[in-house]
Order: C-alpha cells, then structure tokens, then sequence
C-alpha cells in the first residue's frame, strides 16, 4: 500500500510550502511516536491527567428493554468531556519532542480547540486556535474556556466563517510558523500522516473496549457503534477490531448526521450521500455540489458538522467492513432524552446519534448479544441546543411541575 493511502483514499494534495511540515511530522511519527519513553509519558498524562482508563458502563434498564445488553464506553468521563483529549495530549507531547513550542488548531464548536489549549497548558506550549467568526459568536462559552487555557483565539472572516474556513486558514498559518509551530489536527481526516496519526492516538479507546469486554464478558462484543463527524472516535474505536483478525466477526457500524432529514435539507453524511474529491490535502468522500463545490453541511450537533470524512472510513465502507448509516436530528434528540432518563448518563448530541442508530433498530440486533456503543462525549456542552428543541425544560419549576401533573 502506498504511503498514506487507504486504498484509493487519502494522500498529501497540499501546496509544495506545507510539505516540509508535514514530511518533518511523518518522521516523527516512525521515530518518536513508537518510543517506549513516549509511550510512557503519554501513558502517564492519560492516565494522571486526563482520567484514563474511562470505563465500560453497562445500561441496566436500556438492556432489559432492548433484549440485548447495551455498554457504553465512557469517553464523556475524559478530561475537557470527550475523546478528543486523547489525540491532543499525544500531539501536545509529540510536537514538544519535535522541538516545537507553540500549536495551531483549528476548531469548530470549540471542543478541539478547547481540548488543545488545555494539552498546551499543561504541556507549556504556547496555543493559537483558528475559529470561524460565525462559530465564535454561537460558541461563547467555549471562547472564554480557550482563553482562560492561555490560547489565543484568531476568528476567521473568510468564506462561510465555519470550520472548513478555519481549517484552510490553519494551514496557511502552519506554512509561515512551521520552524516553531506544530499544526494540532483535529480529527481522523486532512493530508497524510494526520489521519494515520489521529487514528493511532485514538486508538487506545479500541484497544481498552477489547480488554474490557473480555474481561466483563469474557468475549469481544457483537456489534460496535460510533458517531461518525471527522471519524476519529470511530477510527479510534474501530482500528483495534479491524486490525484483529481475531475480531473479524464483530460487527461494526458507523453513524452519520443527516441534519433535520427533510428532502433537499443539507446533512453531514459525506460517505452516504457524498461523491469522491478532494477537501483539506485529502481525497476522500465529500459533500459536494456537480462542479466540486463543498455544500454547505448541518446536524443539530455541532461537532459532526464536516463535509468530509477521514479517507479511512472511506476504505473501511469501501471494502465493506464496516457499514455507514444516517440518524437525523430527530432520532438524537430522542435518544439523547431516553438516555438521560434511563441510566442517569447526559451524553453529547454526536454521540446520542450511535445510540439512536441501536435505539432504532434494536429489532435487528442479536437477542441476548452484546452491543457496544463509543459515548464519544458528554453532553454539558450541548444545553443552548437543547434549551430551543425542549423548552418546557425552562419552564419557572412550579409552572413545571403543574405541567407534569396534568
Ligand atoms: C468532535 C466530536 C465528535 C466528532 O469528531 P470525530 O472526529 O468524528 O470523532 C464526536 N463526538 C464528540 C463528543 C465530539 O466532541
């Protein structure tokens, strides 16, 4: 396989100025990346500073109404509320072993550039994070936690002032400050080695869901689910199956936002309803009109919201091994709502779309079996969305209560 492709998807189609970076970081990436000191102090930040290992939670009361039994993996417990942290600790780490001592990141909600900033407090490098103008006005919150992490924060005017534009902008930053500067991709996705990479960094989530459902079940699960957004929860979840050739009978499946599901309404399901291009130095599976414009995407959770989708995925549906559907905005928020009343568990909007996909089709899933579901975050973050689809919530309590007992 060449270098950086999965399959026919991937590759490195930047211009020539990013090559040195990105050739400098895949040589770190087969030198230092492996090292049993890396490992080690990487091992330690997850484990002393970010909560690792997060558990395996089996849902009681969803199992017995499902006929299955229904886990979830707790990456909402991470540190900063989401498995992002495990790929920004371990390229914090990496780019201080470079010699680097700033990052760049981009950001979308915020959660990435949150999650940078604090893996840069705590590994004393300096942060700048690149986030579009638009997102920095529905993000406030998020502005200030990234602030008061000592990043700097650079609102991006161009284009449609979200995520992709602040991704192009990072890119042409890390072209000028490359000698001091390591660029912090967000997820699975973008120019060789960052797919790879993320996927690498990710994988510990994998890797411990195979530990632990062993050793609470004694088996490697039946069926595996992820929220697929950039794909570096499900990459990260996903790799340690597929690579297991032990694991070849498990069944894993990705989910895609399809946004309010309307005809003619936009998604963020590039590798349901997307045609191949090439977005961010990578060719992959994109929303796209027929002259090659990226359409604009939606979901009613703001961190699937990407056109595209790691090239990975795109090999992994491919080749048929692991299988993509849609669950609309609709079907998250039900599941989201179930959750929280039933375990006691307030997931994260993306993540509450992997437990609507096994929510609806619990019919097809393996009576008695067991079902894994990446609760790829929590879900804090999420209640200004909230607040406009569930305004009852907001009710004056008494008025509440009145309602409660009609
Ligand atoms: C960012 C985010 C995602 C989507 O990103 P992936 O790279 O697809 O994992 C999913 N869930 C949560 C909680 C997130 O913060």
């Amino acid at each position: 396989m060449k270098k950086g492709y999965f399959g026919e998807f991937g590759g490195c189609f930047v211009p020539e100025l990013l090559m040195p970076p990105l050739l400098e970081l895949e040589e770190a990436c087969e030198s230092i990346l492996p090292s049993e000191d890396f490992r080690r102090e990487l091992d330690d930040l997850l484990h002393g500073y970010a909560g690792r290992e997060t558990p395996l939670t089996l849902c009681p009361t969803l199992s017995r109404e499902l006929g299955f039994n229904l886990y979830l993996k707790r990456e909402d417990l991470l540190h900063t509320g989401a498995h992002k942290m495990n790929n920004t600790l371990g390229q914090a780490l990496l780019a201080k072993k470079m010699g680097k001592s700033a990052l760049a990141a981009e950001t979308g909600a915020g959660q990435h550039g949150v999650a940078t900033a604090a893996a840069a407090a705590r590994l004393g490098l300096s942060c700048t994070v690149f986030m579009g103008e638009e997102d920095t006005r529905r993000q406030a919150a998020n502005v200030m936690r990234m602030r008061l992490l000592g990043a700097e924060l650079r609102p991006v005017a161009s284009g449609t002032k979200t995520l992709k534009d602040a991704i192009n902008e990072t890119l042409r930053y890390w072209i000028a400050e490359q000698r001091s500067t390591h660029y912090c991709f967000g997820t699975a996705a973008g120019p060789h080695p960052f797919p790879t990479l993320v996927r690498d960094l990710q994988s510990v989530i994998g890797e411990e869901t195979k530990a632990q459902c062993r050793s609470t079940f004694g088996a490697l699960p039946d069926v595996v689910v992820a929220c697929v957004g950039g794909g570096s929860n499900a990459a990260g979840m996903f790799y340690p199956f597929v690579s297991d050739p032990e694991a070849g009978s498990v069944r894993l499946a990705g989910v895609e936002a399809g946004g309010t599901g309307e005809p003619g309404c936009f998604s963020s399901a590039p590798l349901n309803l997307g045609s191949p291009g090439v977005l961010h130095g990578q060719y992959t599976m994109l929303l796209q009109d027929k002259d090659g414009q990226i359409l604009p995407s939606h979901s009613v959770s703001a961190g699937l919201d990407y056109p595209g989708v790691g090239p990975e995925h795109a090999r992994f549906q491919q080749d048929g091994r692991v299988e993509y559907h849609v669950v609309v905005d609709e079907g998250a928020l039900k599941a989201f709502a179930r959750l929280c009343r039933a375990e006691g568990i307030i997931p994260a909007l993306e993540s509450a779309h992997a437990l609507a996909w096994v929510l609806e089709n619990a019919d097809k899933l393996p009576a008695g079996g067991n079902v894994v579901v990446n609760l790829s975050g929590r879900g804090d973050k999420d209640m200004d969305i909230i607040r406009g689809h569930m305004p009852e919530l907001c009710m004056p309590a008494r008025d509440a209560e009145k309602e409660d007992r009609r």
